[in-house]
């Protein structure tokens, strides 16, 4: 379906339900998400069928929302945020984890001392 199509489809939806009833509908939607996620199993059919449902449901009101609440700038300032942030703890995280698995300076220098010296060519 084209975009200027789901367009219309959203504007005609907000002004025939009312953004109050499509508020509400859009956190019923986030509950109906929320209980599919729990219940995925990715080798059972059924479930990712359902999960892919509810993720469609969802995408249909986040995009209503924004359309009601004109914060369609304000939701992308905070996701540009929340991504850096997300960047910023994996890059700890890797840090972290290549640091844990290097010897410490005390190891180091008890391998150095107790390292054999190389046998002396005759
Ligand atoms: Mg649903």
């Amino acid at each position: 379906m084209k975009k200027k199509t789901q367009t219309k489809i959203l504007k005609r939806a907000i002004a025939h339900f009312g953004e109050e009833k499509q508020l509400k509908k859009a956190a019923e939607e986030a509950a109906e998400l929320i209980q599919a996620i729990l219940k995925y199993e990715p080798e059972n059919e059924a479930t990712a069928d359902h999960l892919c449902e509810e993720m469609a449901d969802m995408e249909i009101m986040l995009s209503q929302l924004n359309r009601i609440t004109g914060l369609r700038g304000l939701v992308e300032f905070h996701k540009e945020k929340k991504l850096a942030r997300l960047v910023e703890t994996m890059n700890k995280n890797d840090t972290a984890r290549i640091a844990a698995s290097m010897p410490t300076i005390v190891e180091v220098n008890k391998i150095i001392k107790n390292k054999k010296p190389c046998p002396k060519k005759p």
